[in-house]
């Protein structure tokens, strides 16, 4: 490890008391908006407080294959989750109480414990051997897809069946090991319990109701009295609209970026769609958005005008665009997935087109970038689409 890493290290072991006596820091591992991660050997391993259900066997089935046929003085790993300490309280204890309500929950990584010196905490969790998605992502086989969306989906129908929304399903917190065909779920410090945005959004309104909202808009007034609505409507005298909005750019469903209150664990769904999709184009990050706008627009590039104006009507708002290069219907997903590994037969590469594998992936992508959350297939009937369902063991 580089000096400036090392560093680092002890002067997290000098701030936080006592934590060299149980843990010898290795290295870091990751380094996000929210915290630092380290690896560490839990230096008692033996002395876990039973009240975290992690015993020996438990143990084992998270170590890699090779070290669970060693003997049992091998080290354990753990992984050491500094939670910065500008994050608030509040949202740390979020994390760690949802990670405990997780705690037997297939592929979603446990919480051993945790700690807190002053006002640092962190959170203990059993090391994970993985693979670093930008090493695999360009040559997947449809066979291995298979298996990470099994795997991935698998943890998400344990979290969905508690009601818990994780908001940030996204490559670097699904921790996958291709030669195991076997990934875990990390990082809930965005998740959320289903239900607790739950506002006034007009998605949960008649269609009716939705209609009369929108007729009434500032939009429509202005349009009535023959303002060109080519920019943001001035004097609006709406309340501006507040949702939970967390989560990463890119990965956002339509109904966050259109600031949908009721947001339900189908937000999940379509970042794992953008996760197969990537995966199939080959491209990484597929979308790279500015801003909540910009990811609109992108998302319009794919699915057309028609459709995001019809999304945006299930949630109470206008869409429109004066950008005219955004086509009426958009394209279909078959064709950017061969636009983006060259097979449109231009100077990039021959004409070619998607095989039956493909074509099944598609099929399912579909299903997860579903624009109307509630017609977006859930983890537990993705499991049971017969894209997975082939998936070998
Ligand atoms: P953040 O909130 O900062 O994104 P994460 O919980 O996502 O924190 O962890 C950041 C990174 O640390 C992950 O992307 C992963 O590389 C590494 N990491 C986290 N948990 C583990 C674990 N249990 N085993 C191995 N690596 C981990
Ligand atoms: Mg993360």
């Amino acid at each position: 490890i580089d000096d400036s890493v090392a560093e680092e290290i002890s002067r997290f072991e000098d701030s936080f008391a006592g934590i060299n006596k149980r843990y010898r820091l290795i290295n870091r591992i990751g380094e996000g908006t929210f915290s630092t991660v380290y690896k560490a050997e839990d230096l008692e391993y033996n002395s876990y407080d039973n009240r975290w259900d992690i015993d020996e066997r438990e143990h084992r089935k998270w170590a890699s294959p090779s070290s669970r046929r060693r003997s049992s003085r091998r080290p354990h790993y753990v992984a050491i989750k500094k939670i910065y300490v500008t994050s608030s309280p509040i949202r740390i204890f979020n994390e760690l109480e949802l990670l405990h309500d997780l705690k037997n929950s297939d592929l979603v990584c446990p919480l051993i414990t945790a700690f807190r010196h002053q006002d640092q905490v962190v959170a203990v969790l059993p090391y994970f051997q993985h693979a670093d998605f930008r090493d695999y992502y360009r040559d997947m086989k449809i066979s291995e897809m298979r298996l990470y969306m099994k795997s991935l989906l698998t943890a998400l129908r344990s979290t969905h069946m508690k009601k818990i929304l994780h908001r940030d399903v996204k490559p670097t917190n699904f921790l996958y090991n291709p030669q195991q065909a076997r990934g875990v779920l990390v990082d809930f410090g965005l998740a959320e319990r289903e239900g607790t945005d739950w506002h006034q959004c007009a998605c949960a309104l008649s269609s009716e109701e939705r209609r009369y909202r929108i007729a009434h808009s500032v939009y429509a007034q202005s349009q009535q009295a023959g303002h060109q609505t080519s920019s943001y409507p001035k004097n609006d005298t709406r309340n501006s609209r507040r949702a939970n909005r967390a989560g990463t750019r890119g990965f956002r469903a339509p109904e966050v970026l259109l600031k949908c209150t009721q947001q339900t664990c189908s937000i999940d769904m379509w970042s794992v769609g953008v996760i197969l999709l990537t995966l199939l184009t080959r491209r990484f990050p597929f979308f790279h958005s500015a801003d909540d706008i910009d990811a609109l627009l992108e998302i319009t590039t794919i699915f057309g005008r028609k459709r995001m104006k019809e999304t945006a009507i299930l949630h109470g708002q206008v869409f429109e665009t004066n950008i005219p290069s955004y086509s009426e219907h958009g394209h279909s997903l078959e064709k950017i997935i061969l636009w983006c590994t060259g097979r449109t037969g231009d100077k990039s590469g021959p004409k070619k087109e998607l095989d039956e594998e493909e074509k099944e992936a598609v099929q399912f992508l579909y299903r997860l970038m579903e624009c109307d959350p509630m017609k977006r297939i859930t983890a537990d009937e993705a499991l049971q689409h017969q894209f997975i369902t082939k998936a070998y063991e």
